[in-house]
Order: structure tokens, then sequence, then C-alpha cells
């Protein structure tokens, strides 16, 4: 099979990876001519980590990145504070990566670039794509380069402008809310401790203010603020923004910069035959939440290991859409509580974070049914090692839990034992046979977390869901 994939950000890369670990024959190509470089989403949310990890990039990632700092709050040029944004939570059974990470956006896409190469894989630059059409066999893409190429199918991966969604008719209903711009960039702050963000704001107003936040790894912050008046975003403009509130801040040098604007729509359709919208392409964001490249991400993961098997290809959009719009509506709510200078804007709780995430139908009820996120637990494996469920989840394969009872005889089928349960003769013997045929509950948290009875089977979709 043959994937075209347009666009290597995030979302492009994700697919990339998960198409060309399962043997797709995929080309990433992108219209640019070098790599961005710039912080934008540098919000890693616990569910995308755990992507991450089942991808072979989360330890890469963990190197890069640093776990968010508290923000110093100065009003009026005068240190009153520390605020945290969110509290840190300690790992839990179920939940490894109980927390954000951050790392630019620009080093996360070379973490998955990297990855994608150990496929033989490598974004195809300044290879716009110019047209397509598709018929009932497959799609013909037409390239800048000259080339028309036919493919199996083709996903636009390619942001919130994507030539693909116009190509294929879809509308993308959604305001753009000119009345409100921040100028965001990455900047040097020479005199500004990069262990800690810092908060610029007036005494009288200390929530409308200048955020800069380490990024880590670059000796740089990201700098966030309301744009007051005209439209550049110059480090004048960032020093001008800052010395309104009497910072005493010097900014000497910066890279990437951008001014925007409140924009959020969602295409109708994520799919017209044989061709799909993922990530930017088929939902913008405000940045407020820190949801844009999580969602993208998300979407590839979903959408991966469906294209390899030409199954259940609907779905894709049934679940990654209606995933969208719910997290449009935090993100706005966010963005709104932001524009009015409420402290709220300021403050996370675990909605964003992505681990509540379902598919389960509207009506299912009961403690863990499809469609919901499968849990991490600790274990014993047959050689008495510790191991965990996200280790035997790892991978492009699904997984069937048998909770105390034999497993049946399928490679990543696995009887979850008591501890002291003795295994039955055909466990043993598949003990032997597979290693790792059985896993030993030792602490229980593994029936708890799935709310398991002896007898109960789950079959763990390879995107962490339950099938
Ligand atoms: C200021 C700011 C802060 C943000 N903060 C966060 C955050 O904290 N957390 C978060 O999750 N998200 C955040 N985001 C959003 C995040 O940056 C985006 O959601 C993310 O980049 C989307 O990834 P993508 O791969 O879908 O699209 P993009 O990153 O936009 O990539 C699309 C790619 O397609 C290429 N392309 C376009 N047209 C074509 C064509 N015709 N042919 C070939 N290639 C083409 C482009 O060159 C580009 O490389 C932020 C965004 C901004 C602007």
């Amino acid at each position: 099979m043959r994937v075209l994939v347009v666009g290597g950000g995030p979302t492009g890369l994700t697919l990339g990876i998960e198409l060309a670990r399962r043997g797709v024959g995929v080309r990433v190509v992108d219209k640019a001519t070098a790599y961005f470089d710039g912080s934008r989403g540098d919000s890693l949310q616990p569910r995308t980590l755990e992507v991450f990890d089942d991808l072979g990039v989360l330890d890469a990632v963990r190197a890069a990145g640093a776990p968010p700092a508290p923000l110093r709050v100065h009003l009026g040029g005068r240190f009153v504070g520390e605020h945290w944004m969110a509290e840190l939570r300690e790992p839990r059974p179920g939940v490894p990566c109980p927390n954000p990470w951050v790392l630019g956006q620009s080093q996360t896409e070379g973490i998955l670039r990297a990855r994608l190469r150990e496929f033989g894989v490598r974004v195809e630059l300044d290879t716009a794509l110019t047209g397509l059409e598709q018929d009932a066999d497959g799609v013909t893409a037409r390239l800048a380069t000259g080339e028309a190429a036919r493919f199996d199918y083709l996903v636009g991966a390619d942001g919130g402008a994507s030539s693909v969604r116009k190509a294929i008719g879809v509308a993308f209903p959604g305001t753009t809310d000119e009345t409100f711009r921040a100028l965001v960039g990455d900047v040097t702050a020479p005199d500004l401790d990069l262990t800690s963000g810092h908060w610029f704001a007036a005494e009288d107003h200390p929530v409308a203010g200048v955020a800069l936040t380490p990024l880590p790894g670059t000796g740089q912050f990201q700098f966030i603020s309301p744009l007051v008046e005209g439209d550049d975003a110059s480090l004048e403009t960032m020093q001008a923004a800052l010395d309104r509130f009497s910072a005493g801040v010097r900014l000497t040098g910066h890279g990437w910069s951008t001014v925007w604007r409140p924009n959020v729509r969602l295409a109708e359709r994520y799919r017209v035959g044989r061709v799909f919208l993922a990530g930017d392409a088929a939902h913008v964001h405000p940045p407020t939440g820190g949801q844009g490249l999580n969602t993208g991400v998300q979407d590839a993961y979903n959408l991966g290991w469906k294209l390899a098997a030409e199954t259940a290809l609907d779905s894709y959009e049934t679940e990654r859409r209606a995933v969208a719009a719910r997290v449009l509506g935090l993100s706005t709510d966010l963005l709104d509580k932001y524009v009015e200078g409420s402290a709220d804007a300021h403050k996370r709780g675990e909605e964003g974070y992505g681990l509540d995430i379902t598919y389960r139908a509207p009506d299912a009820t009961g403690v863990l049914v499809t469609g919901d996120r499968a849990p991490d637990a600790p274990l014993l494996d047959a050689d008495g090692k510790h191991v965990r469920l996200f280790d035997l989840f790892r991978g492009p394969h699904f997984t069937r839990l048998v909770f105390g009872a034999p497993a049946p005889e399928e490679e990543h089928a696995y009887a979850v034992l008591r501890p002291g349960e003795e295994p039955s003769r055909e466990i043993s013997d598949g003990g032997r046979r597979g290693r790792g045929r059985y896993v030993v509950d030792a602490e229980g948290h593994a029936f708890a977390g799935y709310a398991a009875k002896p007898g109960d089977t789950f079959l763990v979709r390879p995107d962490g869901y339950l099938a």
C-alpha cells in the first residue's frame, strides 16, 4: 500500500511513523524549504506522552524537555510570589505520565523526524501538493516538483490553511476574532532565571500581562502578550510590552515570532473517499489550553493503524471529530477568560490532559467499556521481572488481556493472574513457549484499574483504547 502524507508538522510526522513501522510505503512531503524553527506548541499533554512512549520517542522527549516551571509573578516591577499553572501530580499505577512536559515544537518535530528516518523515510522539503484527483481505486497527487504520483490514500496534515481540505471541498466553519491579537515569540532575556517562568503585569490589573516561559535546551523563553496596537512581531514591540509593566527586563534577541488571532474552526468532514484530514487541517484552536499539537498527534495515532490495516476507516472521523469539538470548547473557554483578564485563564485542571478521552458510544455504561483508554498497571512477568501493561501494549499490535484465566494461543495475549494464583497447565505451557504469556498483578492495580472479574477479557487496540 502507498500513502501520501501532505505536511511534515507534528501530525504528519506521527502518521508517517505509524505507517512506516507497519511496513506501509509512505511519503511525507512538505512545501516548506526548511524545517520549522520555533516553539509554538511547547506543552505536551500526558496522553501525548503515552503516544510518544508507544512510538519509541518518549525517552528522547524527556531528555530534551523539562517539567512545567512555576511562574514568578511581578506586579508593577515588584516580585509578589510564585504561581503554578497546574498542580504537579505523582505518577499513579494507571497513569505513568500525570503531568504535561515542556518542549519547543521544533525540537519535538526534530525527534519525530529522527524516528521516521529510522524507518527509512525522510520528509521531502520544497515539495508542495498542488492538486489531487481521486477515483475508486486511488488518488493522484500533483506535486510542485512536476511529479504526478499515484497513492492508495492521501492524508492532509497540511495545517490550518490546508490545500488538501480545499481540494476535496470540505467546509471549515468557525470564527476568527479580529478584535483580539497576541504577540508570541522566542526571545533571549539574559537577566531572567531560566529555571522558572515570569509574569509581568500592572499592580491594579494583575491578570493581564506578559508571560515569559522557559524553553528547555534553548536558553530562550516563549514570550506571550496581548498586542495593544500595530501588527508587528518585532523585538522592539516585545520590549515595549515588557517596559509598560516596569519589568526592567532586557530582551537581547529573538527567533520565531508571530501575531495570532483567535481562530476556532472544525472541518465538516474528516474523510472524502480516499482522502483524510488530520491535525490543524481538520481543526484549529486558540493556543490557550495548549491543545493543537496534542490533538493532531492523537488524530494521527488514531488514523495510522486503521489506514495501515484498511479497517474501521469511517470510525476515524466519528471518534476524532467529537474529540476536536470538545477540545475546541475547552480552549475557547480559556481564551475568553484570557481576553477578559480572568485569573482562571491561568489555571489548569486535568481536563486538557487527554487522559479522559474516550471513544465509547454515548449511551455506554460501566466502569471500563469499549472505547475507553486502557489504563497502565505495574505487573510481574513470567520471569518475575517488573513489567507494565504499557510495555505489553507498545508496538503496532492489538493486545488481549484475560483476567484470572488462561489466555488464547495468540502472540499478544496475556493471562493476568493474582499473586499466588496457580497458572493453569495451559498457562504454564504458554509461559514456557511464549515467555510472558501470563503476568502477575502483584499489587492488584490491573484488576482494580479494569474493574475486572475472573474470566473478563479486554482487547486493547494498537492506539491503547478498548476494542
Ligand atoms: C503561538 C502558538 C502557540 C501554540 N501552543 C500550543 C501548545 O502549547 N500546545 C499545543 O498542543 N499546540 C499549540 N499550538 C498549536 C500547534 O502549533 C499546532 O496545532 C500544530 O503545529 C499543528 O500541527 P500540524 O502538523 O497539524 O500542522 P502544522 O504544524 O501547521 O504543519 C503543517 C505542515 O504542512 C505544510 N504544508 C502546508 N501546505 C502544504 C502543501 N500544499 N503541500 C505540502 N506541505 C504543505 C507546512 O509547511 C507545515 O510544515 C500553538 C500554536 C501557536 C501559533
